[in-house]
């Protein structure tokens, strides 16, 4: 099976990810380490990547794409993708099924893990002292959050019409997210 696991930054995506990768044998696909090792190996787009990444913006579909696309072809890994923080726009979603058809793959399940605010605000505090990413602080978050609300607000109309999409409530505890994620998982 395939997964999209949505949600504003913070929310827990990548948590969630990484427990059902162990508990599913999925491969994460985030994104976002996608582009911060482009940033770490010093590539060519890695020198335009980390001045994005650290102010908070979006890095262009083109690129974003361009990562995806590998991953997707991969054989080992088909049919066994969760993806943590892609699509985030709709020219993504329309890039994510065409690849996927092209594939011969699809999404088999939807998860949008709906937050406040407020506790965005205290799991990213946290994170930067445990992770120290460099786009970790107050007024870049502010602006993720505002990015995510403008760009991917529209993905999340898109795929809440769908029939396997299911929202989690994302203030509850790590456990619990994870038990209600499982048991639909498991059906
Ligand atoms: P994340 O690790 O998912 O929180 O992503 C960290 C940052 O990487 C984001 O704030 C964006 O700057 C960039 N990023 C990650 N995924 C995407 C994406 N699908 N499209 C555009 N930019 C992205």
């Amino acid at each position: 099976m395939n997964v999209i696991i949505f949600g504003p930054p913070g929310a827990g995506k990548g948590t969630q990810a990484i427990n059902i990768v162990k508990k599913f044998g999925l491969f994460q696909v985030s994104t976002g380490d996608l582009l911060r090792n482009e940033v770490k190996n010093k590539t060519e787009i890695g020198k335009d990547i980390e001045n994005i990444i650290s102010m908070g913006d979006f890095a262009t579909d083109e690129i974003v794409n361009d990562l995806i696309e590998r991953v997707i072809f991969d054989p080992q890994k088909k049919n066994k993708l969760i993806f943590d923080g892609y699509p985030r726009s709709l020219k993504q979603a329309e890039n994510l099924d065409e690849l996927l058809s092209k594939s011969f793959q699809k999404i088999n399940f939807i998860f949008f893990l709906n937050v406040k605010k407020e506790t965005i605000i205290k799991r990213i505090e946290r994170r930067k002292i445990l992770e120290n990413r460099a786009d970790d602080n107050i007024s870049t978050l502010l602006k993720r959050f505002d990015t995510y609300m403008e760009t991917t607000k529209p993905v999340l109309d898109f795929y809440s019409k769908k029939p396997n999409f299911h929202e989690i409530d994302g203030d509850k505890k790590i456990h619990e997210i994870s038990s209600k994620i499982e048991q639909i998982l498991s059906v």
